[in-house]
């Protein structure tokens, strides 16, 4: 019987983890998916365990083999390795990718896992398949960057084109341009990379700008979405409806690859965008209507970035999961039913809203309670007062004084980005 969602996930990627005091921290897998469970929205049934792939091969549909040595050789000697022209070549040794005794088995469990997750969906194990240690954008052929040692996503693209013929298409909202993927398959007409994220102007990758299209006969199939510092909820969903729904109708995919990075909050520490859970609520939501649409359900879905790890990771990738599994988020026991049906009906009003592409009234949003037995195991762990909320309360976000012009300028920018399928 076919599965309509499953979550991969494997324990070897906990050892993906540069240090302690690094941002892409693996606690945010553990504390996503106690969050799912405390939710009860997480069974055992539905994690998969993927076999974790021993041939490098695998490897190679993306990247050089001289790199994958050089990774192999830093996992085995560490930072010894390490020397001013290794640095320069490979991206290894920086601030962003220290190396770490089994990295290379560590990145490698991370591919395992997306690949599985691409092949449960083709083969029909699963409608949609859920991986949030994936989704690592920015590893490039043969060097690491901003986190990131295999690009995952782009390997599983490969794979999903390799072994499927494949028309995919890669849907990116993670706040970095998703430079990796859309790079790797610049020239590929049967892959389109979509990335929405803040302009490279002020932001890391410093790329991703609407005149990047594709080359050759890849040219047409490449879509950036650079949105201005500051950019807020009602922005944001309005430019991803605007060009999304163009790109999908104009390339008609058999699978949609989503990234998740969650870094476009506002209190994410390393981006200027000004997001709320909001946004992390919808996007699933779209995602999932276009796959229904379009896809046939093929959807696979990815983590990616975000380093407020405490307050929005959890929720961001939690939210993905229950829409995936058409679970609305409530607060169970602690809500009787009058109320439940309450806020299942404004939810679906603010997602109507959201569909329709009207100006979206959040204050309709009703107040979810996280549960409560979450709260309580990590309070004490946490830096920081963990949400009492799913979403988050206008106050704790803050308006924007420069709201016109910066929605102008993203109106300007969606209008370019899509101009050529118009
Ligand atoms: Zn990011
Ligand atoms: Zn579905």
């Amino acid at each position: 019987m076919s599965a309509n969602a499953l979550f991969f996930h494997h324990p070897a990627a906990k050892t993906y983890k540069f240090n302690d005091e690094h941002p892409f921290h693996p606690l945010r897998a553990d504390l996503t998916i106690q969050l799912l469970q405390a939710q009860l929205a997480l069974t055992k049934q539905q994690i998969v365990q993927p076999t974790l792939i021993t041939d490098d091969h695998i490897l190679t549909s993306i990247h050089r083999t001289e790199y994958i040595q050089a990774v192999q050789a830093a996992s085995d000697a560490g930072q010894q390795i390490v020397t001013p022209t290794f640095i320069e070549k490979y991206g290894i040794g920086t601030e962003d990718t220290p190396p770490f005794p089994g990295l290379h088995q560590a990145a490698l469990a991370i591919v395992s896992g997306s690949v599985a997750a691409a092949d449960a969906v083709m083969n029909g194990t699963t409608q949609h398949a859920y991986h949030i240690s994936g989704g690592l954008h920015h590893a490039f052929p043969e060097r690491a960057g901003g986190f990131c040692i295999y690009n995952d996503a782009a390997i599983a693209i490969a794979h999903l084109k390799e072994n499927y013929g494949a028309r995919v298409l890669y849907i990116d909202t993670d706040v970095h341009h998703g430079d990796g993927v859309q790079w790797a398959f610049y020239d590929n007409p049967d892959v389109c990379t979509y990335s929405i994220h803040e302009t490279g102007k002020f932001l890391f990758p410093g790329t991703g700008f609407v005149y990047e299209k594709g080359l050759e006969q890849g040219y047409g199939t490449c879509f950036n979405v650079p949105l201005e510092p500051y950019t807020e909820d009602e922005s944001w969903l309005e430019s991803f409806q605007t060009t999304i729904e163009a790109v999908i109708s104009f390339f008609q995919p058999d699978i949609i690859v989503s990234q998740h990075g969650c870094d476009a909050h506002a209190f994410d520490p390393l981006s200027h965008l000004h997001c709320s859970m909001n946004i992390y609520h919808a996007i699933p939501a779209i995602i999932h209507r276009l796959a229904h649409q379009y896809t046939n359900g093929r959807w696979v879905a990815l983590g990616g970035g975000g380093y407020d790890i405490w307050r929005v990771v959890p929720r961001a990738w939690s939210l993905v999961w229950l829409e995936m599994n058409d679970q609305p988020i409530f607060s169970g026991s602690e809500a009787s039913k009058q109320q439940v049906k309450q806020d299942l009906l404004s939810i679906d009003a603010v997602m109507e809203q959201i569909y329709q592409m009207k100006d979206v009234d959040f204050s309709m949003q009703p107040k979810l309670l996280l549960p409560e037995q979450w709260r309580k195991l990590w309070q004490p762990a946490s830096p920081v007062p963990l949400p009492q909320y799913w979403l988050d309360l206008p106050q704790h976000i803050g308006d924007i004084p420069r709201r016109q012009e910066i929605t102008k300028q993203n109106r300007a920018t969606q209008t370019i980005a899509i101009q050529d399928i118009k």
